[in-house]
C-alpha cells in the first residue's frame, strides 16, 4: 500500500495493517512523521518528535497508533507552550490526563499541534510561532484555536488529534477543514494538565477523519478524573456502542436561529442537503426555535474574557514562563509590566483588558451578571428543545474557510462573529460535534451536530449513519498526496 493511501487510512484499517504485520509501528509512526515534515509548510506542527514516543500496550485498540496532540496539553518534560511567548521555553512538570490516558492506551505521540496563543482565536492567526494553512487552500486559513490539529488531520499527517474547545476550537477548525472534530460534554475530558483559558466552558476532545475515529480515540480519552474538579462522575464508555441504529427513531431538531441573515449561501445549501440526506435515512426533522441564542456572542465574550483575566493573572514573569532580561534591577510593578507586555500576544491583551473591566467595581453587574443571566436562559433553551428532538442540527459556521489576513487585526468583533453557532453549546456546556456535508467551491462545509448532556454516543452515531452515505470525510485536499 502506498504511503498516501495508508496515510487515509481510518483508525480500524490501521489497525488491521498492524495485527497483520503488513507494517511495523515503527514504520507507521515513521511514515507520518516523515508526512509532517513534508507538509511542513503548513505549520501545522510545532514540533515533530524524531522518535517515537510510546508504550505498548498489546491489547488496547489504538495501541501503536499514531497522534498528535494540540500544544496546550502538558507532556513532562516536554515543551507545551500553548502558542505563546509566555510559554515558548515551558517545560511541563507533569503529565495531563489526556497525555497520560492516550499514553497508557499506547498511542505513539507524532508531534505537538500549532494553535491560537492561549486558544484565542478563530483563524490560527493568533499563534506566537505563525499560522498554519488551509490544507484545502493554503491563502486560506484553517479556522482556530485547534488550527494545527485539524490542518494536520486533512493532510493526513496523523490520524487522530488531541484539541479544545471553549467557544468552537474543535467544531469551526473542523469545518474549515473538511474533517470531524467532537467536543464532548462539560466535564467528560479532564482539564487536569490543559492550560486554562476559560475554566468553565475549555473542554477537551479529538479531531480525526471520522466520527468513527473521534468515537474510538474519545472511549480513551474521556473519563472521571479526581485531580479535575469539575470532572464528571461518568466512566468512559465505547463510544461506538450505539453505532448502526437506524435514524428512524430519531428526532433532529433545526434551530430557526441558525439560519439568520449572516448565513452564507452556499453552506446554507449544503446544510439543507444533509437534512434532506438525513430525512432520506428516516430521520424526523422538526423546526424549533432558541430565542435566546442571539444573546451568545456577547455572553460568550464577556464571561470567557472576565475567566481569561484571572487565569492569565499567574503568568507575571515570577513562577515560571517568560520574563525578560533587560532591567533586571528593576522594582518589581516594572518587571510584571515588562513580563506581560512583551509575554503576551495583541488579542490576549485585549481579552484581559476587556476581562478586568468587566470584572471590576461597578460594571460586574452590568456585565457579568447578565451574562450568568444570559448564560441560563440559553442552557434552558437547549433543554427544553432536548424535550422534543434526540439532537439539533445546523451550520458550524456562518460561512467556508476565509483567506488568510481577511479579517482585519483592528476589526476583532468581525472575528468573534466566526464562533456565532459555535458559542451556544458551550454556554450550556453541552456536547457537540462538526462533520464535513460538502463544499463550497475547494473549501469544505461543516455540518453541526449538538446533543443531550452526556449523548455522545449517540451524536457520534447519528454522524456515523451520516458518513456511511456520503464519502466527504475520506476526500482529500487536491494538493495532499
Ligand atoms: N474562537 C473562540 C475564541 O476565540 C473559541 C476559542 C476556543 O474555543 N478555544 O474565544
Amino acid at each position: 500500500m502506498s504511503a498516501p493511501n495508508i496515510a487515509n487510512c481510518s483508525l480500524r484499517e490501521l489497525r488491521t495493517l498492524l495485527d497483520e504485520n503488513k507494517i511495523s509501528a515503527p514504520e507507521l509512526a515513521q511514515l507520518f512523521r516523515a508526512r509532517a515534515k513534508q507538509y511542513s509548510h503548513l505549520n501545522a506542527f510545532l514540533r515533530i518528535n524524531e522518535n517515537d514516543d510510546y508504550h505498548p500496550a498489546a491489547g488496547n485498540f489504538l495501541d501503536s497508533l499514531p497522534i498528535a496532540h494540540k500544544d496546550i496539553f502538558c507532556a513532562q518534560g516536554e515543551k507545551t507552550t500553548c502558542g505563546s511567548k509566555m510559554l515558548a521555553e515551558f517545560v511541563a512538570p507533569y503529565d495531563s490526563t489526556v497525555v497520560e490516558n492516550f499514553r497508557n492506551a499506547g498511542m505513539n505521540t507524532i508531534g505537538r499541534t500549532n494553535m491560537d496563543e492561549f486558544a484565542m482565536g478563530s483563524s490560527g492567526e493568533h499563534s506566537a510561532f505563525s499560522a498554519s494553512r488551509n490544507p484545502w487552500d493554503e491563502n486560506y486559513v484553517p479556522g482556530g484555536s485547534s488550527s494545527g490539529s485539524a490542518a494536520a488531520v486533512a493532510a493526513r499527517l496523523t490520524p487522530v488529534a488531541t484539541a479544545t474547545d471553549t467557544g468552537g476550537s474543535i467544531r469551526q477548525p473542523a469545518a474549515f477543514c473538511g474533517v470531524t472534530g467532537i467536543k464532548p460534554t462539560y466535564g467528560r475530558v479532564s482539564r487536569w494538565g490543559m492550560v486554562a483559558f476559560a475554566s468553565s466552558f475549555d473542554q477537551g476532545g479529538v479531531i480525526a477523519k471520522s466520527a468513527e475515529d473521534c468515537a474510538l480515540a474519545l472511549s480513551a480519552m474521556a473519563g472521571f478524573d479526581e485531580r479535575d474538579s469539575t470532572s464528571l462522575p461518568q466512566p468512559a464508555e465505547d463510544f461506538t456502542r450505539q453505532f448502526d441504529q437506524p435514524l428512524s427513531n430519531i428526532v433532529i431538531g433545526v434551530p430557526k436561529e441558525f439560519f439568520s441573515d449572516g448565513l452564507d449561501n452556499k453552506v446554507a445549501s449544503r446544510v439543507q442537503e444533509a437534512i434532506r440526506q438525513f430525512e432520506k435515512q428516516g430521520a424526523t426533522i422538526k423546526e424549533i426555535s432558541l430565542a435566546s441564542v442571539k444573546h451568545a456572542i456577547a455572553a460568550y465574550y464577556v464571561l470567557t474574557c472576565a475567566e481569561a483575566s484571572s487565569n492569565l493573572s499567574r503568568y507575571d514573569g515570577v513562577r515560571y514562563g517568560f520574563r525578560p532580561t533587560e532591567n533586571n534591577d528593576s522594582d518589581l510593578t516594572t518587571m510584571y509590566e515588562q513580563t506581560r507586555t512583551q509575554g503576551f500576544g495583541a488579542e490576549v491583551k485585549r481579552r484581559i483588558l476587556i476581562g478586568t473591566y468587566m470584572l471590576s467595581y461597578g460594571y460586574y453587574d452590568a456585565y457579568y451578571r447578565r451574562a450568568m443571566k444570559v448564560r441560563t436562559l440559553i442552557a434552558r433553551d437547549f433543554e427544553q428543545a432536548f424535550t422534543g428532538c434526540d439532537v439539533l442540527l445546523g451550520p458550524t459556521t456562518p460561512s467556508p474557510a476565509f483567506a488568510l489576513n481577511a479579517i482585519a487585526d483592528n476589526d476583532p468583533v468581525a472575528m468573534y462573529l466566526q464562533d456565532i453557532y459555535t458559542v451556544p453549546v458551550n454556554l450550556a456546556g453541552l456536547p457537540a460535534l462538526s462533520l464535513p456535508c460538502g463544499f463550497s467551491g475547494a473549501l469544505p462545509v461543516g455540518l453541526q451536530l449538538i446533543g443531550a448532556p452526556l449523548a455522545e454516543s449517540l451524536l457520534l452515531s447519528v454522524a456515523h449513519e451520516y458518513q456511511k452515505q456520503n464519502d466527504y470525510h475520506l476526500q482529500m485536499p487536491a494538493g495532499v498526496q
